[in-house]
């Protein structure tokens, strides 16, 4: 639950107030969908959701915690055990292979054995079970994405953030993995994604749009797409 959220990003010279005062709330349970032209604040949104980043003014409560008055370890140990977070660009390892990106997060570290066995079976589930010792760059755009999310998914998290979990990917691809994101859903994990692909917000119950750092619209939807 976000209340009267302002984010300035501070260059010396130039200001540039990326969110101003946004409120909203995403309960338990929910399929958010952010939209919004380049430059309007989704990323912005989503990092400070997923605690990667402070804001400046205004509040932000997470299952009940008061964001803002933590300190940078205690917010990383948050970040850790609540949300899942699929970067735009996947952010993964190049020299490690897909299984040890997807069991690198772990938390609750056992042998290392189980730790990867844990790791193939999230790397089966995205369907990527024959693709295990495969490095990054001999992977498709798609299968990263994948193994991106695998990892977001190893630790179980409550709530899933998603920055374009399908930009650049042809559609087939894309709608396997907005089967994954309802199926997870459907399981109870929150998801907020941005995306600017109006499709995709589609299988979202709740479409947010933003325009130069504020909610203009948002919608609600009945099913999934
Ligand atoms: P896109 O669709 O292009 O990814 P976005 O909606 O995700 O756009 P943001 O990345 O949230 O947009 O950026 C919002 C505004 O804040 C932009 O004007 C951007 O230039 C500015 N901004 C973003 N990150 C920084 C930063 N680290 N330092 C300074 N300004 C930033
Ligand atoms: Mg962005």
């Amino acid at each position: 639950s976000m209340h009267q959220l302002t984010k300035v990003y501070d260059m010396g010279d130039l200001r540039v107030t990326a969110l101003k005062n946004i409120s909203f709330e995403v309960a338990a349970g929910d399929f958010v969908a952010i939209m919004g032209s380049s430059g309007s604040g989704k990323s912005t949104l989503l990092n400070i959701l997923g605690c990667l980043d402070r804001f400046d003014s205004g509040s932000y409560r997470l299952k009940g915690t008061e964001v803002h008055r933590r300190g940078d370890d205690e917010l990383a140990t948050i970040r850790n055990r609540e949300i899942g977070f699929v970067f735009q660009n996947f952010n993964l390892l190049p020299r490690k292979t897909a299984l040890q990106n997807v069991a690198l997060p772990l938390l609750y570290r056992r042998e290392r054995q189980i730790d990867l066995q844990r790791a193939a079976s999230m790397l089966r589930r995205v369907g990527l079970g024959d693709r295990m010792h495969h490095r990054p760059m001999e992977l498709s755009g798609g299968q990263c994405q994948r193994v991106a999310i695998a990892r977001a998914l190893i630790n179980e998290p409550a709530i899933i953030l998603a920055d374009e979990p399908t930009g650049n990917l042809d559609s087939t691809t894309s709608a396997d993995i907005m089967a994954l994101f309802v199926e997870l859903n459907e399981a109870g994990h929150t998801l907020v994604m941005v995306t600017h692909e109006e499709e995709i917000a589609a299988y979202a119950s709740r479409t947010v749009r933003l325009k130069d750092g504020e909610i203009f619209a948002e919608e609600h939807r009945q099913t999934h797409a």
